[in-house]
């Protein structure tokens, strides 16, 4: 995994505050997050054997996400300490209808950069996969995939936050997994039924990526590649916060599919990891394990 790292700082509010409006009665938690970090947990939990390539600050907040990177397993060996910038930070504001309000500091994951990379180039080439996403610098996520690539080790890039992307990265992408919103700002196809993420999944196979998951929230995913196309249904679920469920889906699936699962068995086993997740408070703290990924196909078969 190659991304960002952040500590969500969460206050539970009646309403989201006006601006200029100070709002008593709030409730405070803070959690590990970062679409990097989240993604690196979700395929440790599934059973993979995970290495986050990162950038902390030399804080206490960047201190915190590194020991609990490590208390789920993941190798953290290539998340670098920064000694100018702060570790990331979302405060993030939740009122009691669900709105969110969340403001992003981006600190030391801005300055994760393509030398970085190159420091980490040994393990992205002993993988048997590479994931990125968009909240880290794209010219170390361009630089990242161009290590896969010329090791050929298939790269998953989760193209959020939505972002332009230019065709030169696109090239370098074996599976791409956007949600609604990332389709629709990649191909300008408003993602309202099946037919139309059929035509967004071809647009962007058409610009060289080879295998397109488009997430549809709780009607699960759309899958495009050579062999074809087909919906790969979601499951039903009690959902309490759809936090993460896209880091959760992403990180299942690319421990499924460096295990050689098809596809389609890799999408299934995604959509149940994320299905768990959303049952679930948090960004981290709601990645199901494998245990519990496999008794829920198990109940569902
Ligand atoms: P994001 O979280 O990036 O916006 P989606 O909303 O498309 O992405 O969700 C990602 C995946 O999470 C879906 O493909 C699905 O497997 C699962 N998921 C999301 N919301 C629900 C839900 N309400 N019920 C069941 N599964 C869900």
């Amino acid at each position: 995994m190659v991304g960002s790292s952040n500590t969500d700082l969460i206050i539970r509010v009646p309403r989201i505050p006006k601006a200029g409006e100070t709002l008593l009665g709030g409730e405070f938690m803070s959690a590990a997050g970062g679409k990097g970090a989240n993604q690196a947990v979700g395929a440790a939990r599934s059973g993979g054997r995970v290495a986050l390539i990162a950038r902390v600050g030399t804080d206490a907040f960047g201190e915190r996400a590194i020991k609990g990177l490590r208390r789920d397993g993941v190798d953290v060996s290539c998340v670098f300490r920064d000694k100018l910038a702060a570790s990331g930070v979302a405060l993030i504001f939740v009122a009691r209808d669900g709105e969110n309000s969340i403001a992003v500091a981006g600190g030391a994951n801005a300055r994760l950069s393509p030398a970085d990379v190159g420091k980490a180039a040994g393990v992205i080439r002993a993988a048997a996969l590479l994931v990125a996403q968009l909240e880290t610098p794209l010219a170390t996520v361009i630089a990242a995939a161009q290590v896969a690539m010329k090791a050929g080790v298939p790269v998953i890039l989760n193209p959020a936050p939505a972002q332009a992307l230019p065709n030169r990265l696109l090239k370098l992408i074996s599976i791409l997994t956007p949600n609604e919103t990332e389709a629709e700002l990649l191909t300008g196809i408003k993602v309202t039924q099946e037919a139309a993420a059929a035509r967004a999944c071809a647009k962007l196979r058409s610009r060289g990526v080879r295998t397109v998951i488009l997430t549809l929230g709780a009607r699960g995913a759309y899958l495009a590649d050579a062999g074809g196309q087909q919906m790969v249904p979601g499951f039903k679920v009690k959902a309490v916060d759809s936090t993460a469920a896209g880091d959760i889906f992403n990180g299942a699936l690319s421990v499924a599919l460096a295990e050689r699962k098809t596809l389609r068995d890799a999408v299934r086993f995604a959509n149940a990891a994320a299905a768990l997740s959303v049952t679930r408070l948090g960004a981290q703290p709601s990645a199901p394990t494998r245990v519990e990924i496999e008794r829920f196909l198990g109940r569902r078969k």
